[in-house]
């Protein structure tokens, strides 16, 4: 399969599960196998002859999408867990051990430094952590002790971006593992194992899914690498369903079709909001105002689906900003194919102190939209119309009633295919 395109990859890499002459994948639906003898069950436990042994930690369905999402990432071997937070508690299991050190970005999703600094630093790993743009204090950082360097390029929702072939040398200079979370922008978008990460994770439910429909996780690399992270599912059990592994398989399909869509659709309405008056800041990879632009055109072959802004002067004009929005969904979750927004300062930033917050950037003017596949000119008026309401303070004339009546998911009259 290597000839054919990532296009292909996508659709083709993984088919293959005996099934006579069905053109699809069935689900395998089952937990334990049936060996020939007693012999081939003597193999199989002690891996000297390939084949499965129990669903905790192999089934052919979710092998078919390990090996789908390791072709399109462009690793040798995937390993599949039952959410993104169980593959990032089996990488800590793998390789955390008292006594050494994390080095972690201040901006990756809230639960994993949680899950660093609460869990495994009850076992006398120590965390560090550092602004992902800031090589200098990657390199202070990083020692002798590191077993990992832990980052999400680019972070969510400011969308600041981490130099990886150079987070990827300091690692390797010191012995330890680079492990990058590629969750926003996918294999279609940015490779970390073509810039020299050793791991590439997904929290599999956000855009490879794309669809709102199921949990998953999964970690692509070398294969000794994964060897040791199916021997940590083993005993862990967080465990992919292969109903989840036979969505995810089929979701990657149109993986490609989807988040290019996505990504255009976020273009153009980052570029649009930085010309509107409410519109203080955008955040988005692909403005030519990114700070990092030169490095987001070379690591990202796209920006993805997130564009972040700040609106009015304080927290209640970006709540009047989400409240009046209609098409656009009000949810915490991203990769959707359906457009949703987020105030980070109340929700997903919500358990940092107003200091960490603020030294991590997240202000109470803050408002983070994951872009789906609607057609981007319904998404611009419906934010242009709440940008006008936030735009409107209660108690003078016109002011906003209450949040409209959500229509239901039916297109607006007059949109285009
Ligand atoms: C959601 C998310 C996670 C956690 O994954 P779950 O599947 O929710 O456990 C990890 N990293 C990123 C970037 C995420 O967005």
């Amino acid at each position: 399969m290597h000839h054919f395109r990532d296009t292909t990859r996508a659709v083709r890499v993984g088919q293959h599960m005996d099934l006579g002459d069905a053109h699809g994948e069935p689900i395998a639906l089952n937990s334990a196998y049936v060996f020939r003898s007693a012999a081939e069950a003597a193999g199989r436990f002690s891996g000297a002859v390939p084949g499965n042994v129990y669903s905790r930690f192999t089934n052919p369905t979710v092998h078919a999408f390990e090996q789908r999402i390791a072709a399109l990432e462009g690793g040798e071997s995937a390993v599949a867990f039952a959410s993104g937070m169980a593959a990032i508690a089996g990488i800590a299991q793998a390789w955390l051990a008292s006594g050494c050190n994390v080095v972690c970005s201040r901006d990756v999703f809230g639960t994993t430094l949680h899950a660093f600094r609460q869990y495994f630093g009850r076992f006398g790993v120590e965390v560090r952590v550092v602004d992902l743009a800031r090589i200098d204090e990657w390199q202070a950082a990083i020692d002798a002790r590191t077993r990992l360097a832990f980052v999400e390029s680019p972070s969510n929702p400011l969308q600041q971006l981490a130099d990886i072939p150079a987070v990827a040398r300091l690692a390797h200079a010191a012995g330890a593992l680079l492990v990058v979370d590629n969750t926003l922008l996918t294999p279609v978008f940015q490779r970390p194992l073509s810039l020299g990460a050793d791991l590439v994770l997904h929290s599999a439910g956000k855009f490879l899914d794309g669809q709102g429909r199921c949990m998953g996780g999964v970690v692509i690399g070398r294969a000794e690498l994964t060897h040791a992270l199916r021997g940590v599912l083993r005993m862990l059990g967080a465990s992919l369903s292969p109903m989840n592994a036979w969505l995810l398989l089929k979701s990657l399909e149109t993986l490609e079709l989807r988040v290019q869509r996505q990504s255009e659709s976020a273009q153009f309405i980052a570029e649009w909001l930085e010309s509107r008056p409410a519109v203080r800041r955008v955040f988005h990879a692909g403005l030519a105002s990114h700070p990092q632009r030169a490095l987001a055109k070379v690591q990202q072959a796209g920006h993805g689906a997130i564009v972040a802004f700040e609106v009015g002067r304080e927290r209640a004009d970006a709540w009047r900003f989400i409240d009046a929005l209609s098409l656009v969904s009000i949810a915490t979750h991203l990769g959707d194919t359906r457009s949703m927004a987020t105030h980070p300062a109340t929700t997903t930033h919500g358990r940092l102190s107003e200091a960490e917050r603020e030294a991590a950037g997240i202000g109470d003017t803050l408002v983070r939209l994951s872009i789906g596949l609607e057609h981007p000119d319904d998404l611009m008026r419906d934010i242009d119309r709440a940008l006008s309401a936030a735009s409107r303070r209660p108690g003078r004339r016109g002011a906003l009633p209450e949040r409209e009546a959500r229509r239901p998911a039916a297109l607006p009259a007059g949109a285009r295919p």
